[in-house]
């Protein structure tokens, strides 16, 4: 079994006909580092739930390392580690016990697992709290005892639901810098999802967008940025109501617009060649902006542009 993930015409309805999941499909291959970057509702935790075995999906075809999930659900748990986003971790066990526990699920003899968890305790750098019952941890040490936990058996394939979310920037900072490790030196494929665009940017060899349970755009962050072939025209006005005008005139000169308080962005194909159009434009409505900039896209404007395109065909 290879750290492969195939996923075909995925769909999930519950109960009261909520459209978790409505027809996704992606490849990734073994070594791969695999982001799902969406917002909240979008589908992401289904999605993780189905992939490991943990929720039947309502149809589509799932295939880990080439097994069926569906036909071979034990073996596939045996090469993949989940760390989900809630989990039901019991407060009064100390981080060891936790992981000796785990690994004796997973065959490990007695001491095999004192000697594991002694190694993964080091690893997430939790030597110091090794002993205390976890319910006293911080959020930045459970998320660390979670990674931990999805490694006592080595898998080939890490499924992480947002383990950085809630986390200050330091926690966040030691749990990317494991995880590229394990992509990076034991070649561990890594299925992440996130609410952080920065945290994709960062860590995915490839990235799908996912809204309202269907992928939207896919590809590594520099493709999702150049494929769109949108520049940002961002223009900062003194007053709120000076950049309502704004966006009110130029509506008809991009492909998209969004205002926030002050500040007006226009996305473009081509921002440089727009901008005498728009100069002149808000020159005969008597604005002028504090500023103006044009800049390539970030995936931030990738995706607010992806999410909108959705909700105006909707
Ligand atoms: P995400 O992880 O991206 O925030 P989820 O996969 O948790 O999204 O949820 C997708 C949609 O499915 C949401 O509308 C959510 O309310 C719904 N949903 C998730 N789990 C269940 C469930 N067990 N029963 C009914 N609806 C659910
Ligand atoms: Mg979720």
């Amino acid at each position: 079994m290879d750290g492969s993930i195939s996923v075909q015409g995925l769909v999930k309805t519950y109960k009261g006909d909520v459209k978790a999941v409505q027809g996704v499909s992606f490849e990734v291959a073994e070594g791969e580092f695999f982001a799902f970057l969406g917002p909240n509702g979008a589908g992401k935790s289904t999605t993780v739930q189905i992939l490991t075995t943990l929720v039947k999906p309502t149809t589509g075809s799932i295939r880990i390392g080439g097994v069926d999930v569906g036909e071979e659900p034990e073996r596939v748990r045996w090469n993949i580690g989940v760390a989900l986003q809630e989990t039901g971790i019991d407060p009064v066990l100390t981080g060891r016990e936790l992981i000796e526990m785990q690994a004796r699920l997973f065959g490990f003899t007695k001491k095999e697992a004192k000697i594991r968890a002694v190694e993964l305790l080091a690893l997430v750098d939790l030597n110091d709290a090794a002993d205390r019952p976890c319910g006293k941890y911080s959020g930045g040490m459970r998320r660390r005892l979670d990674l931990a936990l999805t490694l006592v058996h080595k898998p080939k394939i890490l499924f992480l639901d947002e383990p950085t979310t809630g986390l200050d920037p330091s926690n966040r900072k030691a749990i990317w810098k494991e995880i590229k490790r394990l992509n990076k030196e034991e070649g561990t494929t890594i299925f992440l999802t996130t609410q952080y665009l920065e945290e994709a940017d960062q860590l995915a060899d490839r990235i799908s967008i996912i809204n309202q349970g269907k992928i939207v755009a896919s590809g590594s962050a520099e493709e999702l940025k150049r494929t769109l072939g949108f520049d940002a025209i961002q223009l900062l006005f003194e007053l709120d109501e000076e950049a309502e005008r704004a966006g009110q005139i130029l509506v008809d000169l991009g492909e998209n617009i969004e205002r926030s308080k002050n500040e007006v962005t226009l996305y473009t194909e081509n921002g440089t060649k727009l901008l005498s159009d728009l100069v002149r434009k808000l020159d005969e409505h008597n604005l002028s902006p504090k500023t103006l900039n044009v800049k390539p896209p970030s995936l931030d404007d990738v995706f607010i542009n992806v999410t909108n395109e959705q909700k105006e065909r909707a």
